[in-house]
């Protein structure tokens, strides 16, 4: 017998005018499927989320830790109980961040990003990943480059679909025109997006966001770090759970606990309350009030955390009313790690 409510099958999102489709919630695995993590925890989470309807897993070369391990985990799962369900997953990997030492480890070189490629695809212990993202935009590489390794990584059949992450709107407006000379689709931009980090929303000089980028060109927004890495929940209001992100991982800075950040919490908190959600689950459901959104990658630590942002999809919907007050406090808290790697 369950004592949970019973939690029904994620709703489908589409990329407009392409076959790529995602559940709305999406499990992604950065932090909490490496080497150290209970194998127990990271199997039922992966078992409970598929179960559940979502068919998404996130993964890049160097989720862990350490590099790899998140890959390799769910490559042990794929030649063993998941064997037989390969197809009815959409995974997806990048590359893009420091993988191993010297001037091909990391960035957008074609050398780094096929050879980054072909690694995760052993780890992985499958021919083909569903989306292979340039994980960010990277300086010192012509961009031509970069997507031309994306173009090949189509080509040679070891992603069927491909995108970028993190690219500020410039970058991703000559992103897709270059794509567009190769012929190929950038079907997916992957971003940090949240209540307290909305700069996909912001215009750039030239009027354009991601946002309306995405709208303008027909790809999907992925968005990341939907909780400000566990900052957007109730756990931070007295003080830092010793099991906490923030206790454990140096991505989550000491200063977003800052009392101006706090007080942003408790009133989002107490919105969430009002309409019988938790903050968690308010501000996953705030995500997906923007349809140009085709999923949001939550980063659950245990299938209890994920079983609870499931039901962000039954949330009421949020009302004019209730956005504005909203709109109040979700203002930027200075959390956003991937601005300055997005255009330079
Ligand atoms: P997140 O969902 O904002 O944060 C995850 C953390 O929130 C968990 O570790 C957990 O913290 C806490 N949490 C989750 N559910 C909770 C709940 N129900 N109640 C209380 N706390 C809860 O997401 P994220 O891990 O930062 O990012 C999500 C995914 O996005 C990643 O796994 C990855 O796939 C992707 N991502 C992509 C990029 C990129 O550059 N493209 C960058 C970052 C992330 P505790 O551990 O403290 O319990």
């Amino acid at each position: 017998m369950t004592t949970e409510p019973v939690l029904s099958q994620q709703p489908i999102r589409s990329v407009p005018h392409s076959g790529l489709r995602f559940p709305a919630i999406s499990l992604g695995l950065w932090q909490n499927f490496g080497a150290s993590a209970a194998s127990e925890d990271a199997t039922a989470l992966i078992t409970t989320a598929l179960d559940l309807g979502v068919f998404h897993l996130d993964l890049a070369n160097n989720y862990g830790p350490p590099p790899g391990a998140a890959e390799s985990f769910v490559g042990t799962l794929l030649r063993g109980s998941l064997r037989a369900h390969r197809d009815e997953m959409l995974l997806a990997t990048k590359a893009g961040y420091r993988m191993w030492p010297g001037p091909y480890g990391e960035g957008g070189s074609r050398k780094y990003l096929l050879s980054s490629l072909d690694a995760s695809l052993s780890r992985l212990g499958t021919d083909v990943v569903d989306i292979f993202y340039s994980h960010r935009y990277d300086p010192t590489t012509p961009l031509e480059e970069t997507i031309g390794a994306l173009a090949t990584a189509l080509a040679q059949g070891k992603a069927h679909y491909v995108g970028i992450s993190s690219y500020s709107p410039q970058r991703t407006r000559e992103a897709l025109a270059i794509a567009r000379d190769y012929g190929i689709p950038l079907s997916v931009h992957q971003s940090s997006y949240s209540l307290v980090n909305r700069w996909i929303e912001e215009p750039d000089a030239q009027g354009d966001s991601v946002l309306s980028l995405s709208n303008d060109h027909d790809f999907g927004v992925v968005a990341f770090s939907p909780l400000a890495q566990g900052l957007l929940t109730d756990k931070y209001l007295n003080h830092v759970p010793s099991d906490s992100r923030a206790a454990l991982s140096s991505s989550f800075r000491p200063e977003y606990l800052s009392e101006e950040n706090l007080r942003r919490v408790r009133e989002l908190d107490s919105i969430a309350q009002e309409l019988g959600l938790s903050l968690a689950q308010m501000a996953v459901a705030w995500i997906l009030r923007d349809p140009r959104v085709s999923s949001v990658l939550v980063g659950a630590r245990t299938p209890a955390q994920f079983r609870e942002l499931l039901h962000a999809t039954e949330a009421p919907v949020l009302t004019p009313d209730v956005l504005i007050r909203i709109d109040q406090w979700a203002t930027d808290a200075g959390i956003n790690l991937w601005a300055q790697r997005s255009s330079s």
